[in-house]
């Protein structure tokens, strides 16, 4: 589409140029890595040297760094296959009310299978400290989840604090973080969170969609999802999605080159909160959030699901709290305590290093006209 003012970046990222190019010349090379001559051995090759930049972004030894499919799989595969490796010692799982759907609904089929589940609740602002999680430890704790930026509100939730509590309280319990929007978006490689498993995904970070990798730390010995060919060390199986992976690293790489784009992405979510502040009165921010591409923003009593519309007719494109969740009220906001006429009129903005202040005057004047024209149940 011409004219695209796109502010859904936690949605998902425009393919890099560096990563078409990449996967271009991947699909070329349409050898499987698997196969003993030498024309498959440079798939293999490459693929080596694409899991370098990927391990080496997160911080971790390449021997450690498992691509999947997605994100989703890659939660998928440390949570229920994290909770049976202690098996032996219980079934319950602490994880918190403001992960995404991939690790709530995973722990949902968990408590079918007999688990049980406690979710931290946030406060107000959307956070969770370490003393509430360690509060609800147990004796038959045998994994915690716990998300590193949550997606919908851009809050950085305190994973290294709550990794160093939990392993103080009890070395045993695994620690999984869902690091799919921290990945390259917070200033500390994500290894330094000291968890044992870790997820992320490509699309965040300008590779294609259907690429994600899951970090398990040397000595955790987590079984196979997918029973299979024995690929990525005999833990994930199915043919190296090649072109995926090299698109993966070829964002990875362009973006590790770009060492100021935090900074750029945090000052043009100011400008543009300090702008629509200042043009819609009425509109309350909900989280600044602390990492820099999210904040949630809200126009209490209309209907976000229209705001989104009316803006996505002008080419503007946000989110109604997080894209995943098709039209149902925010968990995360619900979670929070929001008032309804908050809930109702939650919105998403999230940011790239790339994001002008030409672009930020046109989300204002969109958001200032749908206020301006668009009716409220308040009043
Ligand atoms: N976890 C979080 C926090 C996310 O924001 C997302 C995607 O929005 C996922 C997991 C799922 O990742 P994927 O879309 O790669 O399956």
């Amino acid at each position: 589409m011409d004219n695209l003012i796109y502010f859904d970046y936690a949605a998902t990222t425009p393919v890099k140029q560096e990563a078409v190019n990449a996967v271009t010349d991947a699909l070329r090379q349409f050898g499987n890595p698997s196969s003993r001559y030498a024309y498959a051995r440079q798939a293999a090759q490459r693929v080596k040297e694409d899991r370098e930049a990927v391990a080496g972004a997160f911080g971790c030894a390449p021997a450690e760094l498992f691509f999947t499919s997605c994100g989703t799989e890659s939660d998928n595969w440390a949570l229920r296959r994290g909770a049976e490796l202690n098996r032996r010692r219980g079934k319950h799982i602490v994880t918190t009310s403001l992960e995404h759907a991939a690790v709530l609904e995973t722990c949902r089929d968990l408590e079918r299978q007999g688990y049980e589940v406690t979710y931290l609740k946030p406060e107000r602002a959307g956070r969770i400290t370490a003393d509430q999680l360690t509060a609800a430890l147990r004796p038959d704790t045998v994994l915690v989840s716990m998300m590193l930026v949550n997606n919908e509100t851009g809050v950085i939730l305190p994973v290294a604090e709550c990794v160093r509590a939990v392993k103080a309280a009890d070395p045993a319990i695994l620690f999984h973080c869902d690091g799919v929007q921290g990945f390259l978006k917070t200033p500390e490689p994500l290894v330094r969170l000291g968890a044992d498993l870790v997820a992320v995904s490509g699309h965040k970070v300008g590779a294609p969609k259907g690429i994600g990798a899951l970090y398990i730390k040397k000595g955790v010995r987590l079984r196979p999802l997918l029973a299979g060919g024995g690929q990525e060390e005999g833990l994930r199986s199915g043919t190296e999605a090649t072109a995926q992976i090299a698109g993966f690293a070829a964002a990875v790489r362009a973006t590790m080159a770009d060492p100021d784009r935090l900074e750029r992405t945090a000052a043009i979510k100011e400008y543009t909160l300090s702008k629509v502040k200042e043009a819609v009165p009425k509109l309350e921010i909900i989280s600044q959030g602390d990492a820099p591409h999210i904040c949630a923003v809200t126009l209490p009593g209309y209907k976000s699901e229209v705001v989104v519309r009316v803006l996505g007719d002008r080419g503007v494109c946000v989110s109604s709290g997080s894209a995943c969740h098709r039209g149902r009220p925010s968990h995360v906001f619900a979670a929070m305590g929001l008032p309804k006429p908050w809930l109702d009129g939650a919105l998403r903005l999230s940011f790239s290093p790339d994001s002008t202040r030409e672009e930020a005057d046109k989300l204002v004047s969109a958001l200032k006209d749908a206020a301006d024209s668009l009716f409220t149940t308040l009043s």
